[in-house]
């Protein structure tokens, strides 16, 4: 089968589209014909070696991903050839032909649900998911500022926090970008490169900020967090690409909390409730993952290029 193979760590052109030995399930794996991979930005970090997780070399990138079980191991009893899944997370690495993946990591599809979109539901929806509700406790009732709202993760957490009652505040970086998180159900949409675009944010809470801040780019944006929480808000950190100075006093007058968040710390129990509640949303349409673009596997450099440029607009999947 052809797969995408990194024998060493570095930038994008160590993406290499190669013929390798196809997978075969033992007891207890699947073998998924991947359909459509999904691109994060934790496989960049990985790739380049920066990641503190580093797999052997040679590997194949990917943990999301979608398609049809082709065969299933000894002792398999939840799963069958034949059904639509989509992956979260993965033995052998999705950005391929076939996947070999535990039974426990593939979930059902539904119909209305295409393969492209499946590549986009574990990493950000699962993320999201915990971030809001695990994390941060959410409530119905309660205010949410998306901040980076028009990528993958905020997408996802957009119209998981509408469905759930919130008041959802989300940021975009580009007209098309604000535009989607607009369409995405988010109630007010804000520009995160305008200059002033958080005194609107409290201007449109009354003065009194929000209880909840989901943060894709903490090293940013983590001091001005704080100064827009409400009382007893709490700041979930999905995403950081570096080091901040912040004033803890700011977290200390509100019993604000900052929480880090990693969706690889998931426990199987946690990660069984997330599945529940994300298959539940696919199904009844609340969940609809949106793909930017479709590109084919062996544009995979390609796609690590454009997943970590601004002008986000949902996600970006190869299609093997
Ligand atoms: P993505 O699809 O590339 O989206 C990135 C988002 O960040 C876009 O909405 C982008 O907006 C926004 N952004 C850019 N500059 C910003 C700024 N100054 N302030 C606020 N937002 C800004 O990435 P993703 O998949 O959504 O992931 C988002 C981040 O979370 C990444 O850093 C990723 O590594 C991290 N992440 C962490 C976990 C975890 O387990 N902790 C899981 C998944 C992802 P524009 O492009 O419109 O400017």
């Amino acid at each position: 089968m052809k797969a995408i193979q990194v024998t060493q760590f570095g930038g994008p052109e160590v993406l290499k589209l190669a013929e390798v030995p196809d997978p075969a399930a033992a007891a207890g794996q699947v073998v998924v014909r991947v359909e459509a991979a999904g691109v994060n930005p934790v496989d960049t970090y990985i790739r380049s070696g920066a990641y503190a997780r580093k797999p052997p070399l040679p590997f194949t990138p990917g943990m999301d991903g979608a398609g049809v079980i082709e065969s299933i191991g000894p002792g398999v009893t939840g799963r069958a050839a034949g059904e639509r899944v989509y992956i979260a997370g993965c033995l052998s690495g999705t950005y391929a032909q076939k996947a070999l993946c535990l039974e426990q990591q593939v979930h059902p599809l539904p119909q209305r649900v295409s393969y492209a979109q499946g590549a986009g539901v574990f990493v950000p929806y699962g993320t999201a998911w915990r971030a809001l509700f695990f994390c941060a406790r959410a409530t119905p009732g309660e205010t949410v500022l998306v901040h980076g709202a028009s990528g993958g993760v905020g997408v996802a957490a957009v119209q998981l926090a509408r469905a759930a009652g919130l008041t959802v505040f989300g940021t975009g970086g580009t007209e098309a970008g604000r535009e989607l998180v607009r369409t995405q159900g988010a109630h007010h949409v804000l520009d995160h490169r305008a200059p002033g675009y958080l005194d609107e944010l409290m201007k449109l809470t009354g003065g009194r900020g929000v209880d909840i801040v989901l943060e894709m780019l903490a090293n940013v944006n983590l001091a001005k967090d704080l100064e827009v929480l409400a009382p007893r808000g709490r700041v979930v950190v999905i995403g950081s690409r570096g080091a901040i100075p912040i004033d803890p006093r700011a977290a200390m007058t509100r019993d604000a909390s900052i929480v880090g968040m990693a969706l690889l710390n998931a426990t199987p129990a946690e990660l069984a409730i997330v599945h529940a509640a994300l298959v539940a949303g696919l199904e009844s349409g609340t969940l609809r993952p949106i793909v930017r673009q479709e590109l084919p596997l062996g544009s995979a450099a390609r796609a690590h290029g454009l997943v970590m440029e601004s002008g986000a607009q949902g996600k970006i999947v190869l299609i093997p």
